[in-house]
């Protein structure tokens, strides 16, 4: 399955295991990302749910119902969000918080979805794809 990589929350009691490559490599500027990470961006890689090799600690999750569902997996001691799996957004992949892989970093994203949202001071590579 080839090397693996380790996604950890804040605090050290949860992660995630993830072998091979990413299928989607993006950062995100919709509200909802902004939201959920405090930040200007969310930064989501997506691995095939085959690719998760091992889950630990105690997560709670938020589920958000609708057509543009997902269920967000959070430490239940420090609140970060890991992973997250969307009902109809690659509904075979769990994404994963890219900045929790620190130890094991992630390449540099190819991709930004929500683009026209993008905070107007943010200037990203030219030769990244976009979505609107
Ligand atoms: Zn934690
Ligand atoms: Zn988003």
């Amino acid at each position: 399955m080839g090397a693996t990589r380790k996604a950890v929350c804040c605090c050290g009691a949860c992660s995630i295991e993830v072998a091979g490559e990413p299928v989607l490599n993006a950062i995100c500027h919709c509200t909802s990302c902004k939201k959920r990470t405090g930040s200007a961006f969310g930064w989501s890689v997506y691995f095939p749910d085959t690719a998760v090799v091992a889950k630990h600690g105690a997560l709670n999750v938020y589920a958000k119902e609708g057509d543009a569902g997902y269920n967000r997996y959070f430490c239940a001691k420090c609140g970060t969000t890991l992973y997250w799996k969307s009902f109809a957004f690659l509904p075979d992949s769990t994404g994963v918080a890219g900045g929790c892989f620190v130890d094991d970093p992630i390449p540099e994203p190819n991709f930004s979805a929500q683009h026209n949202t993008h905070y107007p001071w943010l200037t990203l590579p030219a030769d990244w794809l976009t979505a609107p």
